[in-house]
């Protein structure tokens, strides 16, 4: 029997869908692969017995690499870069260039996890350290924190310190899903005393929210590993976690008199888990925790992003 011609347009409709998902599964294992050759780049920079022109050769490669995944990574989401209004502007190229990577720190998909840092000398300043885009389907976090990083990179002198990870969880990014490349949710998987104990019988009580899974063990993902490790190489005396949709500002730290006014956001605790890093650094380690939510969609202007950063700036002072 001949298809009719609505069957023949259902066909034709089905696969265009099937070659366009295709292409898209074989385009990500090519980023995959790509970056997996990053990390092999990244790592043989660190063998010390080669001549120095080449030793520069390869570390300028895997510089690259790292500035392309970045440019590649942040291109996705809304820049205010016209904003700043003093200093030369920098494209997303400039700023990229100076991104840096700790030992080991990749995803499970093998990205590479990488940071970059502000410093200053100005007296007094304390430690911030900034950490987005830990649950991959937030995407107006990566708005917040690339303003940030446009932001910090037109500062020649900043009052604190700073250390930005854009996107600790590239493989949800990737996929558009909370949780990373293995199905854990990292916010429920930091090794707080509790979690033996308690992470996954919170789970199960909370109905096995795939969501919220904690991992079969505490610590047992490298974008964890990759977070303790810059807790314990910068000692941060501040930590910022960017997250939506519930749109409030959650500071687990020493309770003030009065909280700076922030009318883009109210000030609401939502609690802790454990495995979560608000319990992790300010109930075990008083490590204050700023956990800034947004709402589901980035602001259509810097304003309230360029205020919270100085409201951070502010608060941390205070310490
Ligand atoms: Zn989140």
């Amino acid at each position: 029997m001949l298809p009719s011609a609505r069957q023949y347009f259902n066909f034709v409709i089905l696969f265009f869908i099937s070659f366009n998902l295709s292409a898209q599964v074989t385009d990500s294992r090519v980023t995959n692969k790509k970056v997996t050759q990053n990390d092999s780049s990244t790592t043989v920079k660190e063998i010390t017995d080669l001549p120095e022109d080449l030793k520069s050769k390869l570390n300028t490669t895997a510089n690259q690499d790292l500035a392309q995944l970045c440019v590649n990574q942040l291109s996705q989401f809304r820049g205010f870069l016209s904003a700043p209004k003093q200093g030369p502007q920098k494209t997303l190229s400039d700023i990229c260039s100076n991104a840096l990577l700790l030992d080991q720190c990749h995803s499970v998909n093998k990205v590479p996890l990488y940071h970059f840092n502000f410093s200053t000398n100005q007296k007094n300043a304390k430690k911030v350290l900034v950490i987005s885009l830990i649950h991959g389907d937030e995407l107006p976090a990566g708005t917040v924190v690339k303003y940030w990083l446009e932001r910090l990179s037109q500062l020649e002198n900043p009052r604190n310190q700073w250390r930005v990870i854009p996107v600790l969880n590239p493989d949800g990014l990737a996929r558009k899903t909370r949780t990373n490349a293995n199905g854990v949710d990292i916010n429920r998987n930091f090794p707080t005393k509790d979690w033996d104990h308690e992470a996954l019988k919170i789970w199960k009580h909370l109905k096995q929210n795939p969501r919220r899974y904690p991992g079969a063990q505490a610590n047992s993902e490298p974008e964890t590993q990759c977070a303790l490790k810059h807790l314990e190489d910068f000692k941060p005396d501040f930590v910022v976690s960017i997250h939506t949709p519930l749109a409030v500002l959650d500071f687990d730290g020493p309770k003030h008199k009065s909280v700076p006014h922030f009318d883009y956001l109210p000030w609401k605790s939502l609690g802790h888990y454990p495995g979560s890093l608000g319990r992790f650094m300010w109930f075990e380690r008083k490590t204050p925790v700023l956990t800034a939510e947004f709402y589901d969609e980035a602001p259509k202007t810097p304003i309230h992003l360029e205020k919270l950063q100085d409201i951070i700036g502010n608060l941390v002072q205070l310490l």
